[in-house]
């Protein structure tokens, strides 16, 4: 598969998306640098009219990031209608698979296993915020594994820089994972709207399914999504078995995030201050960065 660029061949597809396809690719040394292992995600351009403009919002936002929870952009390209974006390569999967591969019946991953992936996802999201990226796009899939078994936030397509902004434009994002004022009309998609998303992975992690995935079908609307969240969060998400198997700590994050109205659900840094281990827990990644 040519790719446009002389220093990469494609060893094998990653992932099928929206917009085009994912490769693991091995880059022949560039600038004096050993050969390594990169991906590339390589965007088919069908309508430069309207799409070139996102495309280079997901290509001017992953650019500016730094952050050893963010995956790492390398440089970009464009070829033969398509931009392609190259970047570290994350080789261990992602939190699907590891949500896929839990044993079933005897609840999420370890508690160990669950505050690290909490951790760095909350301290890679919290980065984002403070540069008023909100994600958007929040879910198992988009969360990379190193080879350390530490996550790393992917996928900025449909990311919003200097927003709050309106909700979504229609078949962006996954609905499953939405929050409520993304699916409405009237709502606004904030910083919290990711909270919300983190909180529905780690309700995942902690019982190996969405709360809301036994009443929905593959193919339903947001609209009866929108139905099926509002019964079952309001007043309260139902956390009663993440509280048996788990830290009561964990429940309550849980209850606190997904919550349905954007007000009364909790802000990023408040999770810090929960509990007294939780807040260790997060400061101890804070202090011990490596670049
Ligand atoms: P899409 O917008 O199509 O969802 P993503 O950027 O999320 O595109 O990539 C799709 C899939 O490809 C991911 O879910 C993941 O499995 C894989 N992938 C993406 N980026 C990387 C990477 N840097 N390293 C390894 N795998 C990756
Ligand atoms: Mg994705």
């Amino acid at each position: 598969m040519e790719l446009g660029d002389s220093k990469l061949r494609a060893v094998r597809v990653l992932g099928q998306g929206t917009f085009g396809r994912v490769f693991l690719c091995h880059q022949n040394g560039v600038r004096g640098q050993p050969d390594r292992k990169v991906c590339v995600k390589r965007i088919i351009v069908r309508n430069p009219k309207t799409e070139l403009g996102l495309i280079k919002e997901e290509v001017y936002i992953i650019s500016q990031l730094r952050h050893p929870h963010i995956v790492e952009f390398l440089r970009s390209f464009s070829h033969a209608g398509t931009v392609n974006i190259v970047m570290e390569y994350v080789p261990n999967g992602t939190l699907r698979d590891v949500i896929q591969q839990l044993p079933s019946g005897t609840g999420g991953v370890h508690q160990e296993r669950l505050l690290r992936y909490f951790r760095d996802m909350v301290v890679g999201l919290e980065y984002l915020h403070i540069r008023c990226v909100i994600h958007r796009d929040i879910k198992p899939e988009n969360m990379l594994l190193d080879a350390n078994d530490r996550v790393k936030i992917a996928d900025f397509g449909i990311a919003n820089v200097h927003a709050p902004s309106t909700q979504l434009q229609a078949g962006m994002g996954t609905p499953m994972y939405m929050a409520p004022e993304a699916m409405s009309s009237q709502g606004r998609v904030d910083f919290k709207s990711d909270v919300w998303s983190l909180g529905l992975v780690l309700y995942e992690l902690c019982l190996g399914r969405s709360p809301f995935a036994a009443f929905l079908d593959k193919n339903a609307t947001p609209a009866v999504l929108h139905t099926v969240v509002q019964t079952l969060v309001r007043p309260r998400l139902d956390c009663q078995l993440i509280r048996r198997l788990y830290d009561p700590v964990w429940a309550q994050v849980c209850e606190l995030m997904v919550v349905y109205e954007q007000e009364r659900r909790i802000c990023l840094p408040d999770i810090f201050h929960l509990d007294a281990r939780m807040t260790v827990a997060l400061y101890k990644q804070y202090f011990s960065y490596s670049y």
